[in-house]
C-alpha cells in the first residue's frame, strides 16, 4: 500500500481554549437547515481516518438545545464531555452526565436534549460509511408517545 508522507505525521490538535473546541479543527453544522428537526447543535469532526473506517465527532448542543429524534441501522458510540440533560434511546430516557456512556443499538429512535442552563457536548463515533438518518412517521411518533416518559421527553424536544 502506498503511504502519502502526511500520513505518517503524529498530530496533535490541542484544546483551542477552554471552550471545547480544539486547534485546527472546524465548528460546523450539524446539519443543513430544513433537513430535520433539531435546534442549537454545532458538529466538529476529530477524525476520520480512512484506515480507522471511523468518524470521531464532536456535538455540542446549546442550553434547552436537542439533536434529532431518528434512527438508522449503524451504530453510535456516545460519551458525554460537558453539561447535562437527558437521552431518548429506545424505550428510555437517561439523564445525562459528563462521561456518562451511551451505545445506540441498529434502528433504535434517539435523541438528545441539554439540560436549560448550559451547553452539553458529546463525542459521537460513528463508521465513515454509514446509511443515511430515518426521522420517524406520525405513527411512530404516536407509539413513542404512548411511553408517557417519552411523551414527556417529546414535548420539551418539539419545534416550533
Ligand atoms: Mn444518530
Amino acid at each position: 500500500m502506498r503511504e502519502t508522507s502526511e500520513a505518517r505525521y503524529a498530530r496533535t490538535f490541542r484544546p483551542e481554549g477552554s471552550n471545547y473546541r480544539w486547534q485546527s479543527v472546524d465548528v460546523l453544522q450539524y446539519k443543513e437547515e430544513g433537513t430535520a428537526p433539531f435546534k442549537d447543535v454545532t458538529r466538529s469532526v476529530l477524525f476520520e481516518e480512512a484506515e480507522l473506517g471511523y468518524q470521531w465527532r464532536y456535538f455540542e448542543v446549546g442550553a434547552g438545545g436537542h439533536t434529532t429524534l431518528e434512527r438508522h441501522e449503524h451504530v453510535h458510540a456516545v460519551m458525554i464531555l460537558r453539561g447535562g440533560g437527558q437521552a431518548l434511546v429506545g424505550a428510555d430516557v437517561y439523564p445525562i452526565h459528563p462521561f456518562d456512556l451511551f451505545r445506540v443499538p441498529p434502528m433504535t429512535w434517539h435523541q438528545f436534549r441539554a439540560g436549560d442552563d448550559e451547553p452539553m457536548g458529546f463525542l459521537c463515533l460513528v463508521p465513515s460509511e454509514r446509511d443515511r438518518p430515518q426521522l420517524p412517521s406520525e405513527a411512530d411518533l404516536r407509539s413513542l408517545r404512548a411511553n408517557p416518559e417519552i411523551a414527556r421527553f417529546l414535548e420539551q424536544t418539539r419545534s416550533p
